[in-house]
């Protein structure tokens, strides 16, 4: 699937109809997909009228993320692509973190997000002062933050990293000499990315220096409300019904989990990977709108779906929502200078580390 779903002309009513057809019939009835597709017809005017460009991640609901955005992805390739537009607007369909992300590279931008409940639990799971208290604990050792984090946490770190560059980041570290990194704040993603890298992983306490190893990766407890609930149960039970299955996990879901899974990865590259292999099926242990918008790109490949886990911030931006924020110009994302400069340094060292 490309990254871009960007079409020069806005589609007719009746094109959009059947583009969305196309797609989604299998999984969408064809009421509701008349409904959506009105929606998506009168957005997609008014973001040509407005010259706006919509961003949707790979975990908005299947309608949504095939008819209105001009370029989907992960966090890292949506920073990517926000570091480079022309447009005037910038309507981000994901979380609050990923809207600011936006907003840090683009000060000048009008950025928007559709829904001001659509916040992280794992991006509140780290405070300033729980960065501060660290630096403290550990002088000298750098600040990694993952992207799913707040404004004000990046702009007290070192560096930023993606789940599709986590070891790509620690390494470049590695490599200036760094013998311990401290790595907020999700703990699984943190424990995972040492033991791809091959060193100790230790959890920091802010009351006391914990002893450390001769190199470590120092993690927070902080945790994906949505990827923490996987279980290795849950893999072995699916792999005694389905032998053949491949599965395939986000490396937010803890390491006992992964150690039983075919592949792991960001969004990305667990798109590549249903891509480019040929398993009978396929289990995503991720949100479950990923599923669904992987298995209306692939429609000769059968996935399986985990749909119990569903995260309730990305659930909240709708096409609704959506055209709402285009209307009425809402909501805006708003940075103090401040902010922007100083979380601009870590979003810029991440983008240059693949
Ligand atoms: S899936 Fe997890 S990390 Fe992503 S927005 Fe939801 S709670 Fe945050």
């Amino acid at each position: 699937m490309s990254n871009t779903l960007a079409v020069q002309e806005a589609p007719t009513k009746e094109d959009t109809l059947e583009r969305m057809r196309a797609k989604l019939s299998e999984f969408v009835p064809d009421v509701e997909l008349q409904l959506k597709a009105e929606l998506a017809y009168r957005i997609n005017v008014l973001k040509r009228q407005l010259n706006a460009v919509i961003l949707g991640h790979n975990y908005m609901e299947p309608a949504l993320f095939h008819s209105v955005p001009d370029y989907v992805g992960d966090s890292l390739e949506l920073s990517r692509i926000s570091a480079k537009t022309d447009a005037d607007i910038i309507v981000f369909c994901g979380v609050q973190f990923m809207a600011e992300t936006a907003k840090i590279l683009n000060p000048q931008k009008t950025v928007l997000i559709p829904s001001e409940k659509a916040g992280c639990s794992l991006a509140s799971g780290v405070t300033v002062a729980d960065v501060r208290a660290l630096k403290s604990l550990y002088p000298d050792v750098p600040v990694v933050s993952y992207v799913n984090t707040y404004a004000d946490v990046k702009a007290v770190s070192d560096y930023c990293c993606t789940s599709g560059n986590a070891a790509g980041v620690v390494r470049h570290l590695l490599g200036k000499g760094h013998q311990h990194i401290i790595f907020l704040p999700d703990q699984y993603l943190a424990h995972n990315t040492a033991k791809e890298v091959g060193i100790p992983f230790v959890i920091a306490n802010t009351e006391k220096a914990v002893d450390l190893p001769e190199r470590a990766l120092i993690g927070w407890h902080a945790r994906c409300e949505v990827h923490e609930l996987f279980t290795t149960n849950d893999v072995t039970s699916v792999r005694q019904q389905f032998p053949d299955v491949a599965i395939v996990a986000h490396p937010e879901v803890s390491p006992e989990v992964l150690e039983l899974c075919d592949a792991s990865g960001s969004t990305k590259q667990m798109i590549d990977y249903v891509r480019k292999t040929t398993a009978d099926r396929y289990l995503l242990l991720t949100e479950c709108s990923m599923g669904d918008n992987i298995a209306a790109e692939n429609p000769d490949k059968e996935m399986l779906r985990l749909c119990s886990h569903r995260c309730p911030h990305m659930g909240q931006i709708t096409l609704e929502d959506t055209l709402d924020a285009l209307e009425k110009i809402q909501y805006k994302v708003h940075l103090s200078d401040e902010l922007i400069q100083a979380a601009r340094t870590p979003i810029d060292r991440m983008l240059e580390i693949r």
